[in-house]
């Protein structure tokens, strides 16, 4: 058998139902390859070697079955595991260990998927370098100098390093698909409700949507159809069944896109992207278009605007979510002497225990919503988030999907954007305005600049999420995945 971690989840999963390798022998590849290379990687916070490998026996004593019965999968820390620590990156929740699993992990479980571990992330998956992690960052596998992106960088970092085939992420302002961009793999965010929230723990309720990670993009759609569906516990969860996003992977794959109407969105056409990004995603574009696809320039007005919108509306969604953080519920507690009142206990927790983005946000979003500034902030920005809606919508009335760059630039040196938080949030200009939208969109290597990845965005109407995998997979088709260099 070829070196076990260097294959997809589908090779995998078709192998060990084959019987040509053992799950125990797959989880030990995986785990062996953790040992080896995180400590320069740091793309995970927690792994269970214990927990994976009694998943991965159970696989191979047939007690678990399932489409993706003993291949690996890394978690990022802000969903709840039963038993196994979920911090969330955050000091608040250091030592934290859920009494139950998030819903989507007990799919993945019901799948034969096995848990390695939980991933690295910017704390409470606010970031978009996962400097803002409380545990230490992440290190980039394609330079170890470099940001993986954020929030979810460990997710991402643990594909590029051969660590886990597939990872979950979450994806609220573009924390799935950032950080596959500059690593070289491919995100998607599903549908706002296609996924369940249930376990996730709450950064803006609005927005956050959790989603497949993977190397390859039939690997996430496979990983996507596990995850997907209706959830009663979550309430806004889509009582619909899930596109078939595996199917749609497929026919991607067979690289013919005739009558496929590609949207390119004239205002994210230049400014602020790097030229190398700019020319590697137009080389993706003109393969596209050699597979039959036609470009059309839509125009999207109120784009410019999201930036400014989620800036409000996730940091408000934020300051309530975050209110439970008290120092009673969960993980730290500071100052409980006996002597101190519990509004000082909880001022006190919440002091040590929260990070400074993660208090910036919370100080943001408190404004943003008081008395006397809530019309002029967060309704504002409501009303903007409406007016983006409406560009997408009529945007998909003329085109199948929009392209654009994943991000303005790629993977940025450590230290080079936490001066000014601003700079920081300029990394998800491209991907933010979906998540006010509430569309899917995926994130798939269009090449490299200057020797680093370069994603290439592919977004889709609400609920068609199929619809981005099929001209994902016919990109991926024509330029191929990217390989980084060893570690
Ligand atoms: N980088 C964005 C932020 O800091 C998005 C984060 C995310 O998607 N979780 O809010």
């Amino acid at each position: 058998m070829s070196d076990l971690t260097k294959m997809s989840a589908a090779q995998l999963a078709k192998a060990i139902a084959g019987k040509e390798a053992s799950a125990v022998e797959v989880a030990t590849a995986h785990l062996d390859r953790i040992d080896a290379v995180d400590e320069r990687v740091h793309a995970f916070l927690h792994v269970d070697r214990e927990g994976a490998l009694a998943a991965a026996e159970r696989v191979d004593k047939g007690e678990v079955t399932g489409p993706l019965a003993g291949v690996p999968i890394a978690v990022k820390d802000v969903i709840a595991t039963k038993g196994v620590p979920t911090t969330a990156a955050s000091k608040i929740l250091e030592g934290w260990r859920p009494p139950y699993d998030a819903t989507l992990v007990e799919r993945l479980r019901a799948a034969g998927t096995v848990m390695l571990g939980k991933t690295n992330m910017d704390e409470f998956a606010m970031g978009s370098s996962t400097e803002y992690s409380a545990y230490g960052p992440t290190n980039n596998p394609w330079d170890l100098g470099r940001i993986p992106g954020g929030s979810g960088g460990g997710s991402a970092a643990a594909l590029a390093a051969y660590e886990a085939p597939l990872a979950i992420g979450t994806d609220t302002g573009g924390s799935i698909r950032q950080p596959g961009a500059v690593t070289g793999t491919v995100g998607a965010k599903p549908t706002y409700g296609g996924t369940s929230r249930y376990g996730l723990i709450a950064f803006s309720s609005s927005l956050d949507t959790p989603g497949p990670c993977a190397r390859n993009v039939e690997d996430a759609a496979l990983l996507h159809s596990v995850i997907a569906g209706h959830d009663p516990r979550d309430s806004t969860s889509i009582p619909q069944p899930v596109p078939d996003v595996v199917g749609a992977a497929r026919l991607g794959a067979s690289g013919d896109l005739s009558g496929v109407k590609l949207g390119l969105v004239k205002e994210f056409a230049g400014d602020g992207s790097e030229p190398g990004v700019l020319s590697a995603f137009h080389e993706g574009l003109e393969a596209l278009v050699k597979l039959g696809a036609e470009v059309v320039e839509v125009s999207c007005p109120h784009f410019e605007y999201a930036l400014p919108a989620y800036y409000l509306i996730a940091p408000s969604e934020a300051s309530s979510n975050l209110a439970r953080f008290d120092g009673v519920r969960y993980g730290l507690r500071v100052g409980d002497d006996g002597n101190r009142s519990l509004e000082e206990v909880m001022s006190l927790t919440r002091e040590a225990g929260f990070g400074p983005e993660v208090k910036r946000r919370i100080i943001l979003g408190t404004y943003a919503l008081s008395s006397g500034y809530y019309d002029a902030y967060y309704g504002q920005a409501q009303k903007v988030r409406t007016l983006i809606t409406r560009d997408f919508q009529s945007a998909f009335e003329r085109v199948d999907v929009l392209v654009s760059p994943t991000t303005p630039f790629v993977a940025f040196p450590f230290g080079s954007r936490t001066s000014d938080p601003y700079q920081m949030y300029l990394a998800d200009l491209f991907t933010i305005p979906t998540n006010l939208y509430g569309g899917p969109a995926i994130s798939v290597p269009c090449g490299l600049s200057e020797g680093l990845p370069v994603g290439f965005q592919v977004m889709a109407p609400t609920l068609a999420d199929d619809r981005m995998y099929r001209v994902a997979a016919a990109l991926e088709s024509a330029v191929g995945t990217l390989t980084p260099p060893a570690l």
